[in-house]
């Protein structure tokens, strides 16, 4: 039988790959492949027949380096304490290689949300955040949505850290409606800083994006408005799918129309004038770019040979396997690593957090040319340092932030 995937263990054998090939201060690199913080709680939560069910919900704060910690908070059946280990070190990462002012952290309650109403969903979402706040804060750590939450629910933890504080911190949290301290953008701000990302590396291999294939993965939030940036450049979407599976047409799929299609139905398959195929298929279907917006473990040793595109671009966090990226590079493809493909949204989400902090909102140009230069920025950073150090992006991306997060950590220097 398989070994089951590991993602902490994964973690943290990329960081000792990329410790050695920097030459890593050995007891720096003890420092950057360990959690600062974990807290594991217990949630007592009334459920709407009366019954007292108990929770467990975690918060890692990977490192507070750089900045605050800063990360999601997912509801899901399957959330493990390795898992959120692995995604706070992940985000510090993210941080780093855009050059926000963050560390990384993520939490996350074991429950089916699916199977619970809104009135019990309320209740855990304000309890649950009631027991990690002795290390949240504005300065300290800032959760935001993940897997399964959502602006509502970020609204509820925000009250309930105001109720327990005696007046309104609206900043211990991103990605809140835009009534109560949201930002203009934060919806599109994923696939946005993606599609910049594709344009840089476009630009590198000198390969004009009009006219180009492009199939995406994933019709949510991330691949929906990756499809339309991507249609906006001149782009050909050949193909889309969700959990249904996918659809195909070789002239090119209507987003609009797929994502009406999708709120009708539930799902792309069957809009009129397209062909169904399998999310199987799609990843090999000839196309020049490939965007992974679903789910991680999608491309592995044994399709990564059938990949036909030139540039992979991981909306998804963590779509590639490390066997199937050796396989990629190996043939030539440019993967547009996750930690640099969709840092577009934590990016926003700390502009979230600086204009609430000034009380002073930006408008969505201010908004979409900053992000744009942090993207072109942190590309150019990633590009220039794989030329250099002989490596792909992923590499060279996770070289770039651990630099990072390592001259601060020596800097700062081990207290006491
Ligand atoms: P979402 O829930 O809005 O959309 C996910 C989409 O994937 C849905 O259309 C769903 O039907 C589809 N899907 C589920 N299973 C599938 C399968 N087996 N095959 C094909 N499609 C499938 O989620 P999202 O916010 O768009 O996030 C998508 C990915 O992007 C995730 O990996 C997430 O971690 C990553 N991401 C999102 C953001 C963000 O700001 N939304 C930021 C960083 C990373």
């Amino acid at each position: 039988m398989a070994a089951k995937f590991n993602p902490w263990a994964m973690a943290q054998e990329q960081v000792d790959a990329v410790a050695k090939r920097i030459k890593l201060d050995p007891g720096i690199h003890q420092v950057l492949r360990n959690p600062r913080r974990t807290l594991t709680v217990s949630i007592p939560v009334r459920m709407d027949d009366g019954s007292i069910k108990v929770f467990e919900g975690y918060r890692v704060q990977h490192s507070l380096a750089r900045g605050p910690a800063k990360g999601g908070l997912r509801f899901h059946p399957d959330v493990t304490l390795e898992e959120v280990k692995a995604l706070a070190m992940w985000m510090t990462w993210k941080c780093a290689v855009v050059g926000i002012p963050y560390g990384g952290g993520k939490g996350g309650v074991i429950c089916n949300p699916k199977k619970m109403s809104q009135g019990e969903i309320e209740r855990l979402s304000r309890r649950f955040f009631f027991e990690i706040s002795a290390i949240i804060g504005e300065d300290i750590d800032i959760p935001a949505p993940d897997v399964n939450t959502t602006p509502q629910i970020m609204a509820w933890m925000m009250d309930t850290y105001s109720m327990k504080s005696g007046y309104p911190a609206p900043h211990v949290i991103t990605d809140k409606p835009l009534e109560i301290g949201g930002s203009l953008g934060r919806n599109k701000a994923t696939a946005q800083g993606c599609f910049y990302t594709i344009q840089a590396a476009a630009k590198k291999l000198r390969m004009p994006l009009k006219g180009k294939k492009v199939v995406v993965q994933g019709y949510g939030n991330a691949g929906f408005f990756m499809a339309e940036f991507l249609k906006g450049a001149g782009c050909k979407i050949v193909a889309v799918s969700d959990s249904q599976g996918g659809i195909y047409k070789a002239t090119g799929i209507d987003v609009a129309a797929a994502k009406k299609h999708k709120e009708k139905t539930r799902t792309v398959v069957g809009l009129k004038g397209t062909t169904k195929i399998s999310n199987a298929e799609i990843l090999e279907i000839n196309c020049d770019i490939l965007v992974p917006a679903a789910l991680e473990n999608v491309i592995t040793k044994d399709n990564a040979r059938k990949v036909k595109a030139k540039i992979i671009a991981e909306a998804a966090n963590g779509p590639t396997t490390p066997e199937a990226d050796k396989i990629l590079n190996a043939k030539g493809a440019v993967v547009i690593p996750d930690i640099l493909a969709n840092a577009g949204g934590v990016t926003v989400s700390y502009f979230e957090w600086v204009q609430g902090r000034m009380g002073l909102w930006w408008d969505e140009k201010d908004i979409t040319e900053r992000l744009k230069k942090i993207m072109d920025d942190s590309f150019a950073a990633t590009w220039d340092t794989a030329a250099k150090e002989k490596c792909d992006m992923r590499t060279g991306a996770y070289i770039v932030a651990m630099k990072r997060v390592a001259d601060v950590t020596k800097l700062r220097g081990i207290w006491p």
